[in-house]
């Protein structure tokens, strides 16, 4: 069985993260808090990398986004209409006997004999439940084990030494109704607000009520006009967003993945509604459908130009939200390509309609094989979400349009001109359609009859105008879930030679140069001769304006190497005789530069030193 074998894993990965700094549990000297980390020197690195390349590949290297950095407490009424205050509650089951709160929708379906009781006696006593409650036993399990934990139940409920009453068995598939952990029933599902709260000001009254972001993408759409007065951008274009979100998750767990702190790095693009670019371009392309200017064919990883050279120019103006969102799909994947995430470690899941958010059109969760997760009927790892990529309508803008009473409409000069040449038809069909939408939207959010189509009617008119709330693509990930699955992915283990040429078994992390929290790592052959330290000093000193350098002159040279294996940093540099020209003067000047995978040394002259370096880490 695998299972064994991921566990195993799993703890060798948490161990080698607190033995070298990546992760520490929170305020660990008081016994920790459940759903919180902290990232050690290593850590910090880590994920300062993993955010500077998604914030450079997002914004810095295209035209077309731009960044925002907003605070972590806003209004309450945004969260209203983002619909958070109200439904931003996952379906909770507590299990009867323990007390524990699962999630409904993470509740594994179990088969077996379920034992029903219609309550319980303690006739000494002269006490009574008569609480109805059930035991789910997999196949295989004796009756004893069904009334032990009936009895624990009743026993709970004030009723000493129970004699359980009214036993009968039915057989059990795939239910959800049950603890995985002790087969007890469960509660029925109800919601859960996951939003932590909090006041502000120095009165705690709930006029003071607020609460810490579950997400940052709101205040993306709060500052969207902001935004676009300032920025020079027309639609089709993005703002981008890093930072700190918290959920009082229920079940925080598989160590960092579920947490109750969190940093998310989300993008919302906003888009033409698809009526409009059939307005501007006559046709609207889509994913297999007639488009002359559809995506092209990815080229293979090892041939694709750095990211953002990539499809450069690809997106058109005739794309609908479909390939925009397929776009987007491509672009993240291709990120995680560029950081060292294998295409085969990811799945890209295309959520199915009954899962989708009743205003997402589509959503694709894109997936990372992490050991914990679950298996797949062949065995295979079925993958945990990284990322969500989901196409959310006009939703967003037109909540808060409704909220906050002001218009998030944009003007599209484009759109005012193309409308004034289509010919009557085509305005009566685009019209209707816009119009239909809006009412849909409108209806859904539970405006009345009347009041959905007086509006919906303006909404349509001021589109023949050239205004409307622009559509959105939300490509939301999470920091912390990628360092997890960064770490996860580069840990390996092999064999590698010691001083002596004899070898050991080494742990070695093959993070991507770019990701890597240390690059290169600069050590004097011995330390107790002053040339090579000063010389080893002068280059770490060389090249610390342009990487992370870690100098190090402690202990045998192995160790040395060791150590930055476990770190990952991906190159060493080493200062022996030769460089300071004791063995003839060809090779003065020169060092032994180590690649952390393949062991491989080569002699590089200090001058062309960083050049090299920075080249390969770039
Ligand atoms: P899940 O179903 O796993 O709870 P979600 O669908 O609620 O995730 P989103 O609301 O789409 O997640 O959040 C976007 C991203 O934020 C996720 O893909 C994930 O990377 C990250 N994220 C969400 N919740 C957590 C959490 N509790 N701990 C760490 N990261 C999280």
């Amino acid at each position: 069985m695998a299972e064994p074998k991921s566990t195993e894993l799993m703890e060798k990965i948490v161990s080698l993260c607190k033995r070298r700094g990546f992760i520490f549990q929170s305020s660990e000297i008081y016994g920790g808090l459940n759903g919180f980390w902290d990232y050690g020197p290593l850590g910090a690195e880590l994920k300062r990398n993993i955010k500077e390349t998604w914030w450079r590949a997002m914004t810095q290297q295209r035209d077309d986004v731009v960044g925002l950095e907003a605070s972590i407490i806003m209004h309450p009424r945004i969260w209203e209409a983002s619909g958070h205050t109200s439904t931003f509650s996952d379906l909770m089951v507590d299990c009867l006997l323990t007390k524990k709160r699962f999630r409904a929708d993470q509740i594994e379906p179990q088969s077996g004999t379920a034992y029903f009781y219609s309550g319980a006696i303690d006739e000494n006593a002269n006490t009574k439940s008569s609480d109805p409650y059930s035991v789910l036993l997999p196949p295989g399990k004796p009756p004893e084990s069904a009334r032990k934990v009936a009895s624990q139940f009743y026993h709970e409920r004030g009723v000493e030494h129970p004699t359980l009453l009214g036993e009968r068995t039915e057989k059990v598939e795939r239910s959800t109704c049950y603890n995985p952990e002790n087969g007890s029933l469960l509660t029925e599902p109800r919601p859960f607000n996951l939003m932590l709260k909090t006041y502000v000001g120095p009165v705690e009254s709930e006029d003071n009520v607020s609460y810490l972001r579950p997400e940052t993408a709101q205040a993306i759409f709060a500052q969207f006009k902001n935004v676009l007065e300032v920025a020079r951008q027309k639609i089709p274009f993005g703002i981008c967003q890093i930072g700190k979100a918290f959920r009082n998750e229920i079940n925080p767990r598989n160590y960092t993945f579920r947490s109750r702190e969190f940093e998310q790095m989300e993008l919302e693009f906003f888009i033409r509604p698809d009526e409009a670019i059939e307005a501007i371009c006559g046709i609207v392309a889509t994913p297999g459908g007639p488009q002359p200017s559809a995506l092209p064919p990815s080229p293979p990883a090892s041939a694709r130009p750095r990211r953002n050279e990539v499809e450069a120019g690809s997106p058109q103006p005739n794309w609908g939200w479909q390939m925009w969102h397929k776009y987007w799909v491509e672009e993240r994947i291709n990120y995680y390509e560029s950081i060292g995430l294998p295409r085969s470690s990811l799945v890209e899941y295309w959520q199915k309609p009954e899962e989708l958010a009743h205003y997402a059109r589509a959503t694709v969760d894109i997936l990372y094989k992490f050991p914990f997760s679950k298996r797949d009927e062949k065995g295979e790892l079925a993958g945990e979400e990284l990322e969500g990529i989901a196409a959310r309508s006009d939703f967003d803008l037109s909540q808060h349009q409704r909220f906050s009473g002001k218009p998030m409409t944009v003007f599209d000069e484009e759109l005012k001109a193309a409308w004034a040449k289509l010919d009557d038809a085509s305005k009566t069909g685009l019209l209707e359609r816009y119009r239909e939408s809006r009412l849909k939207y409108l209806s859904k959010m539970g405006d009345v009859t009347d009041k959905a189509e007086k509006q919906a009617r303006e909404d349509a008119e001021a589109f023949t105008k050239g205004y409307y709330v622009p559509h959105v693509i939300e490509p939301s990930a999470g920091v912390d879930r990628l360092a997890l699955a960064l770490i996860c992915s580069a840990y390996g283990e092999d064999r590698a030679p010691d001083e002596k040429g004899k070898l050991e078994s080494r742990v070695v992390m093959r993070f991507h140069p770019r990701i890597a929290p240390i690059k290169v790592a600069v050590f004097p052959l011995l330390k107790n001769k002053p040339e090579l330290v000063q010389k080893a000093k002068e280059i770490r000193d060389l090249l610390r304006p342009h990487l992370t350098v870690f100098y190090d002159e402690a202990g045998a040279i192995g160790r040395r190497y060791r150590r930055q294996d476990e770190a990952g940093t991906p190159f060493g540099v080493t200062v022996d005789f030769e460089t300071l020209g004791e063995q003839g003067p060809e090779l003065k000047d020169t060092v032994t530069l180590r690649e952390r995978d393949s062991m491989k040394q080569q002699r590089v002259k200090i001058s062309e030193l960083a050049g090299l370096l920075i080249e390969k880490i770039r």
